[in-house]
């Protein structure tokens, strides 16, 4: 008789999959536009400075290729928080850990700080890995509602009196700039009520940030003004060495997602225990790709790169919105993003959310249905799409094809 195999631990008993990645199979179909990840433009790739760093990388012998420090390499840390400082915040390289991708960043902080039945406030509708995460980690998820300006700090108050002082929040998870999926930019004045209402309530704020550098041109062509990051909000309101907010970044949607470079910015002992956890989770990110990182920021290529590439998103946005917004009523009511790379869309409600998916895949476009970024109780008449990587006259073509999949879903 063979012996029955122990069980799998319980959060991965029946564990449900990434819905984005569940809809990869659509995309290999022949003349698919795709409108569903958040990929970056792969004709933006710096392919050709990154090939140099790489060789530069080799060139400095056997220290790419050997095990690295937990934390990060020397160099990558000092030109992260010379970023870091750049966007207004105080940070020496002691201040950042390297992470492989801001997705294990927030892993390792829900490792750190989460237990089972913790209460995490999120605000809906959120990055569809950062609910997988939290569920995995049997989280007791709290979504704060969102309107054009960001996560509603009025609405988190309010939630925040009611809430009795054992469910007390571990955590708060924002994306500030241009979220993921709503595209929004929250307001200064609510960063400022967040931080306030951390520190009046004792939570973390997590601040990821990977879109942030991705701002479209004000429409006068001036740059455009960006409000405080939360974590200098933090630094302004709390005493000295209690800034409640942990921020998140990484190089994945501006210079390579391969390389796997994320980071994060927080308090010497949240940091501490954070690199504990990265040791047993891969010792170290890749040596070999934060010394190309290194490289990279270092030869003084990325400033244009990221001017690139906002142009460009900039560009793209316009031909998703405007093809949708302007002439006949599409019956897709889309957001317009001040940067980034997703619009999201609200949908008439005479349209059947499902027929019209079907419809769109049957027409080649795909886009991703909006339950996805609801922990619970969804807003079925709502989608993202991502601007990011189809070239303009690919969205031109992806509009007409939402158009006529519309018509058809209409009842
Ligand atoms: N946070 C947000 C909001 C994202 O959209 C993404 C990528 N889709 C990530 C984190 C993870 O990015 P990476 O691990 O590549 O840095």
């Amino acid at each position: 008789m063979s012996p029955v195999l122990a069980p799998f631990a319980a959060p991965f008993a029946e564990p449900a999959g990434s819905p984005i990645r569940e809809l990869f199979p659509y995309l290999s179909r022949p003349g698919m536009i795709s409108l569903a990840g958040g990929y970056p433009s792969p004709s933006l790739f710096d392919a050709e400075g990154l090939a140099l760093a790489a060789q530069q990388a080799m060139a400095q012998g056997q220290s790419a290729l050997q095990y690295g420090a937990t934390e990060g390499l020397a160099e990558l840390r000092e030109a992260l928080a010379l970023q870091a400082r750049e966007r207004g915040m105080q940070a020496a390289a002691a201040d950042v850990l390297v992470t492989t991708g801001s997705q294990q960043a927030f892993d390792l902080l829900v490792r750190v700080l989460v237990e089972p039945g913790d209460t995490v406030l999120v605000e809906v509708p959120a990055y569809p890995a950062t609910l997988q995460a939290l569920r995995l980690a049997q989280a007791r998820i709290l979504p704060i509602p969102m309107d054009e300006h960001g996560l509603q700090t009025d609405a988190l108050a309010q939630l925040l009196a009611a809430l009795p002082a054992q469910q007390r929040p571990k955590l708060l998870y924002t994306v500030p700039n241009f979220s993921n999926p709503r595209g929004t930019l929250l307001a200064a004045e609510r960063r400022e009520a967040l931080v306030g209402l951390a520190l009046e309530y004792g939570f973390r704020v997590v601040e990821d940030d990977p879109y942030g550098e991705l701002r479209f041109d004000a429409p006068d062509g001036a740059p455009q003004a960006m409000p405080a990051t939360v974590r200098a909000t933090g630094e302004r309101l709390a005493a000295a060495g209690s800034n409640p907010v942990v921020y998140l970044s990484s190089l994945s949607k501006t210079v390579a997602p391969a390389l796997r470079v994320g980071w994060m910015l927080a308090d010497a002992p949240l940091l501490r225990r954070c690199t504990v956890a990265k040791q047993t989770a891969d010792l170290c990110t890749s040596p070999l790709t934060q010394s190309i990182a290194a490289c990279y920021l270092h030869s003084g290529r990325y400033p244009a790169t990221v001017q690139r590439a906002r142009r460009e998103y900039q560009r793209r946005m316009q031909a998703l919105v405007q093809g949708l917004s302007e002439g006949e009523d599409s019956g897709i009511r889309c957001s317009r993003p001040a940067g980034g790379m997703f619009v999201w869309a609200e949908l008439d409600r005479r349209i059947d959310p499902q027929k019209l998916f079907d419809a769109a895949v049957a027409q080649g476009v795909i886009y991703v249905p909006g339950k996805a970024f609801y922990p619970a109780a969804p807003d079925l008449h709502t989608l993202r799409m991502s601007f990011a990587a189809p070239e303009v006259p690919q969205i031109a073509q992806a509009v007409e094809r939402l158009r006529t999949a519309a018509q058809q879903a209409a009842g």
